[in-house]
C-alpha cells in the first residue's frame, strides 16, 4: 500500500491550479533532471505533448507557463512569483531554455504541442521529447494525477517497493478507526507516529508551521490586495471589499500575525464570521488565479477551503490555540485527503469538482472536530457529511481558468465544513447510516458515471453556459 504523507497532500506552490499547474511543473522539472543525467548538448531540442484534460484547459490553468518554468528548474516552492512573467518573456524571446549553462532550443509556440486526445491511463497526460538532430535520445511520460501528485509511465511499482514501512498502514476510513480505537489514539496522533518514520518530531512541527504560515500569508495578501484578476473574464477581486467594514475604522497593523489579532478581538457576530470565513477563503483563491502562492490542500482550485476553516478555529472558536491545534488539524485533515486519494480521487479531470471542493471540506470538516473535542469516529462523520453534499458537483471553470466558479465555492465549502462538524459533534456514531468508505466508494462511482464534460474540459455546464465575451 503506497503511503500519502500529510507533506504530499499540503505542498507549497504556485497557483492556479494543482494538477494542470503544479503536477506539469513538477513533471518538466523532473524530465529536465532526467536529461541533465543522459547528457545534454548545446542545440539539442525540447518539445512536450499535453493531453486531454491539460490541452483543453490547459492554457487557462497556465500549464504552458507552468512547463517552461519546471523545463527552466525552477523550484515552485520558493520562486519569486513576480518573476515568472519575467522568466516566460525571456523563454520567448530567446526560443530557448537555459540548463545549467547549455541552451537548449525551445520555442514555447511550437514546442509546447496542445493535443485533444486523452491518454488511456489518466485525462492528464504529457510527454516530453528531448531531440538531437532527428533523433529522440529521450521520451517519458507523466500524468498529473490531482493535487500536484505526478506518476511517470511505469513508476508507481518501483515506488511501492521501496516505500519504507509504518506502522499503521492506512488505506480506508475503517482501517484508520481500528488504529484509534485500538491504540486509544486520535487521528492527528496516529498520523503523527506514522510520519516519525520519515522525520524527527521537531521537523514535522516546524514543516507544519511552515505550510500554516503560507496559508495564513496568502490570507492576508488576498483580503489586502484590490483590484482585478488576470485573463479575459475581467473578474474584480471581491476578498478586500468584504473585510473592509469588518474591522473597527483606526485599527492598523503592518503583518499577518498582527491582522490576525485583531480577528480574533473582533465582534463575533454570526453574520460578521459568516463574512470572515468567506472572506478567508475568496482570498486564498484570488491569490491562486493571479499564480500567487498558495498550498494544494489538496488541490490549489479549492487552497481556501482549509485555511479558512482552521483561521476560523483560531480566531473564532478558541482563540488561544496555538501552533499544537495547528499541526492536529493538518494531520487530520491531510489523513482524510489521502484516504479520498486511495479510495477514490482528487483530481477533477477524474472526478469533477466534487474530488477538489468536496475533498477538502470533507478534510476540514474532520480537522476541525477533532480541535472542538470530536473522537475518531465523529471525525470521519464530519468529513462524510461534508462529502455527502458536495457529491456530483461539476468541474466547469469559464474559459477554463480558476476564477468562475472556482473562487466562490472555496467559501461554500468552508461554511459547509464547519456546520458538518457542528452536526458530526451532536451526532452518537451508533446511529450513522452512511460510513465515510460509503460515501468515498459513491464518489468514485458517482466520478466515472460523470459526463467527461463536466470533468475539467470547460466542454459542459457554466463553462459553456457563461459567454466569455459578454464578461
Ligand atoms: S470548478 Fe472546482 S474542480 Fe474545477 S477548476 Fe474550479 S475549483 Fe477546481
Amino acid at each position: 500500500m503506497e503511503f500519502i504523507s500529510v507533506f504530499d497532500v499540503f505542498k507549497i506552490g504556485v497557483g492556479p491550479s494543482s494538477s494542470h499547474t503544479l503536477g506539469p511543473w513538477r513533471a518538466a522539472s523532473r524530465f529536465i533532471r532526467k536529461c541533465r543525467d543522459t547528457g545534454i548538448c548545446p542545440g539539442d531540442k525540447l518539445r512536450v505533448y499535453l493531453f486531454g484534460s491539460l490541452s483543453l484547459t490547459g492554457k487557462g490553468h497556465a500549464t504552458d507557463l507552468a512547463v517552461m518554468m519546471g523545463l527552466s528548474s525552477h523550484d515552485p516552492e520558493t520562486i519569486d512569483t513576480g518573476k515568472v512573467p519575467v522568466y516566460v518573456n525571456e523563454i520567448n524571446a530567446n526560443k530557448s531554455i537555459d540548463v545549467h549553462g547549455i541552451n537548449l532550443i525551445f520555442n514555447p509556440e511550437e514546442d509546447i504541442i496542445f493535443e485533444k486526445e486523452f491518454l488511456d491511463y489518466h485525462a492528464n497526460g504529457m510527454v516530453f521529447r528531448l531531440i538531437r538532430g532527428n533523433d529522440t535520445i529521450l521520451e517519458q511520460t507523466y500524468y498529473s494525477v490531482g493535487g500536484g501528485f505526478i506518476i511517470r509511465d511505469g513508476e508507481s511499482l518501483e515506488k511501492f517497493e521501496n516505500a519504507p514501512v509504518h506502522p499503521y498502514p492506512i488505506l480506508n476510513g475503517r482501517e484508520l478507526l481500528d488504529h484509534c480505537t485500538k491504540t486509544g489514539r486520535s487521528i492527528s496522533s496516529v498520523v503523527m507516529e506514522n510520519e516519525l518514520m520519515d522525520r524527527s518530531s521537531e521537523e514535522i512541527r516546524q514543516k507544519l508551521l511552515g505550510i500554516w504560515s503560507v496559508m495564513l500569508e496568502s490570507m492576508y495578501q488576498g483580503c489586502h490586495t484590490t483590484g482585478y484578476l488576470p485573463g479575459p473574464l475581467k473578474v474584480k477581486r471581491r476578498a478586500p471589499d468584504i473585510v473592509e467594514k469588518l474591522l473597527p475604522a483606526g485599527v492598523s497593523y503592518s503583518n499577518a500575525t498582527e491582522w490576525m489579532d485583531h480577528i480574533k478581538n473582533s465582534d463575533p457576530d454570526f453574520q460578521k464570521i459568516l463574512k470572515w470565513v468567506s472572506a478567508f477563503a475568496i482570498a486564498v483563491n484570488e491569490v491562486n488565479a493571479s499564480l500567487g502562492r498558495v498550498v494544494t490542500a489538496p488541490t490549489n482550485g479549492s487552497a481556501g477551503v482549509i485555511p479558512a476553516v482552521l483561521m476560523y478555529y483560531l480566531c473564532f472558536a478558541n482563540r488561544s490555540a496555538g501552533s499544537d491545534e495547528i499541526i492536529r488539524f493538518l494531520c487530520t485533515s491531510g489523513e482524510i485527503g489521502s484516504i479520498f486519494k486511495k479510495g477514490s480521487t482528487i483530481s477533477a479531470a477524474m472526478g469533477g469538482c466534487q474530488a477538489e471542493i468536496g475533498v477538502s471540506s470533507a478534510m476540514a470538516a474532520a480537522g476541525l472536530t477533532e480541535l472542538m473535542g470530536g473522537s475518531a469516529e465523529q471525525c470521519t462523520i464530519a468529513a462524510e457529511v461534508a462529502m455527502e453534499h458536495h457529491l456530483g458537483m461539476t468541474c466547469d471553470p469559464v474559459g477554463g481558468l480558476v476564477q468562475v466558479p472556482c473562487i466562490e465555492r472555496n467559501s461554500m465549502g468552508a461554511i459547509k465544513a464547519i456546520n458538518a462538524a457542528s452536526m458530526a459533534l451532536d451526532r452518537n456514531p451508533e446511529d450513522v447510516k452512511v460510513p465515510l468508505d460509503d460515501v468515498i466508494v459513491t464518489m468514485w462511482q458517482t466520478a466515472q458515471d460523470m459526463n467527461r464534460k463536466y470533468k475539467e474540459t470547460s466542454e459542459g455546464g457554466l463553462a459553456t453556459a457563461v459567454n466569455v465575451i459578454d464578461c
